[in-house]
């Protein structure tokens, strides 16, 4: 049967992300209805594990699952792989950069978010961000390489090789800075015999005077304190004003000499949030209405972290993984109630809490609605069992526990890889030398 003459409703859903999987799976479970799931990736990728990637404690194939292999008992679900680069929404049509493009009866946008550099003077030539897993296996060679380039040359350590400077106090960056500082302590002080890994620093800076902003006060305390414990240097209430290839400039007026600043500094809507002309608010996002439909644009459906969804308490719900699966399966549901000619229902999010783990056997949960609080290794628990249960796929679900297992209680690393060597290579000639103070130890 050709496109043309099919009789089933066509939905594009453009990302295959929580919110693109989440609105996929619902769909094809119906007859009724054929969906065009197209990605730039012909993976779908778990972010919240990205930092363990980034740290070796995870392989890139623990946490990205084929899209093709998600759907392939679905018939009625086609998967392209293509950079979407234009919206037109009063027809449903999206282009591909190539120029191919896909007409529906429905269209779901669900293509997440992107780092956002506020604009910081080198941020975006010199940091690492960590949004995609194409960042977490950089970012993991940028680490393993300066460790080779220390033991090959002990000078690069004044030069800030076994520096890491990690910019964000949120979630991201706490993790990070938590499973970094293992790494350092248990794994490249073994391995590593010729090298004073000793000297190895970590600074922690951020904005704001608190870590883990949306948290409870003893949350704060609590990630300051582990991250404390391990060595993290906290730089608080303090902007980075500069990224240089070998510094980062503080608005004190120090200077940390480094070889690898990582960014969690935030996030910003892609550039296709602006492809569609429509109505944007905060962070560019695309405001949409209680359905998850944008007003005035019938059949565009906008979910997960693209949207700004609103929220009962007159907010908007933060950019999450479970708030981007749920709004998925909710733009389905009103899809097929479209379909049906029945009213659609306002999103209603089913909070299940807010967790992050600060390195081995820590951990911070804040379960449920009521924000019930856990720390210590029994949030460490919560955090191991409901992030796997969030995986997508059994095998890769078995795999990542055998991983997380391994190195917890043998304390190595499974897959410490250098692969990006391109990336990961230093020009030490390049902004060697600071010519400003050096940042204040703490
Ligand atoms: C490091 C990190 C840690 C996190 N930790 C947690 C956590 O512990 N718990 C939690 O709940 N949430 C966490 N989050 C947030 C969570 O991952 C996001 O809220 C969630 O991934 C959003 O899902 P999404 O489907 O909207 O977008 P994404 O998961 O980003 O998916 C968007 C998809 O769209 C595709 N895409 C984008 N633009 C285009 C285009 N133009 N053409 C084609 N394809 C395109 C992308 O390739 C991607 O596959 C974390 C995020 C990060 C970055």
């Amino acid at each position: 049967m050709s496109p043309d003459s099919d009789p089933r409703r066509h939905v594009i859903v453009v990302g295959g992300g929580f919110a693109g999987v989440g609105c996929v799976k619902r769909l094809a479970r119906e007859d009724g209805v054929r969906v065009t799931l197209i990605d730039r990736h012909n993976y779908h990728q778990f972010q919240p594990l990205l930092y363990q990637v980034a740290t070796s404690q995870l392989a890139s194939t623990d946490i990205a699952f084929s899209l093709r292999k998600l759907f392939r008992d679905h018939d009625n679900v086609d998967v392209k792989l293509g950079e979407v680069t234009g919206l037109d929404t009063a027809t449903h049509t999206v282009t591909l950069a190539d120029g191919g493009s896909f007409t529906g009866d429905a269209l779901v946008l669900a293509a997440g978010s992107q780092p956002n550099f506020f604009r910081t003077p080198g941020a975006e030539e010199h940091a690492f961000p960590l949004y995609a897993l194409d960042d977490a296996t950089r970012l993991r060679s940028r680490i393993l390489e300066v460790f080779e380039a220390a033991d090959r040359d002990a000078a690069r350590i004044d030069q800030g090789a076994l520096t890491f400077v990690v910019v964000g106090g949120g979630p991201t960056g706490v993790e990070l800075a938590g499973a970094l500082a293992d790494l350092i302590a248990e794994t490249m002080s073994v391995e590593y015999h010729d090298v004073a890994v000793s000297a190895a620093q970590i600074h922690l800076v951020d904005l704001g005077h608190t870590l883990l902003g949306p948290y409870s006060e003893s949350a704060h305390d609590y990630a300051a304190k582990v991250l404390g414990r391990k060595g993290v240097r906290l730089h608080l209430g303090v902007a980075v004003t500069e990224i240089g290839a070998g510094h980062v400039s503080l608005a004190d007026g120090s200077t940390i000499r480094t070889r690898c600043v990582v960014w969690g500094g935030g996030i910003k809507a892609p550039p296709i949030a602006a492809a569609g002309d429509l109505p944007r608010g905060r962070g560019g996002r695309i405001d949409v209405g209680p359905d998850l439909l944008v007003e005035g644009a019938d059949g565009v459906y906008v979910v997960g972290d693209i949207a700004n969804i609103p929220s009962p308490d007159g907010h908007t719900h933060p950019q999450l993984g479970s708030v981007a699966l749920q709004s998925g399966v909710w733009a389905a549901e009103n899809i097929l109630a479209d379909a049906a000619g029945k009213p659609r229902k306002s999103f209603h999010y089913h909070d299940k809490g807010i967790m992050a783990m600060i390195g081995r056997g820590a951990a911070i949960a804040e379960v449920g609605p009521h924000r019930h609080e856990l720390h210590g290794a029994i949030a460490f628990s919560a955090w191991l069992g409901v992030h796997a249960s969030l995986m997508t796929g059994v095998r890769n679900r078995v795999d990542a526990f055998i991983n997380w297992g391994w190195d917890y209680f043998t304390k190595s690393r499974g897959p410490q890889v250098l692969d990006r060597a391109e990336i990961a290579k230093i020009d030490w000639d390049e902004d060697a030398a600071p010519d400003r103070e050096p940042a204040a130890v703490p």
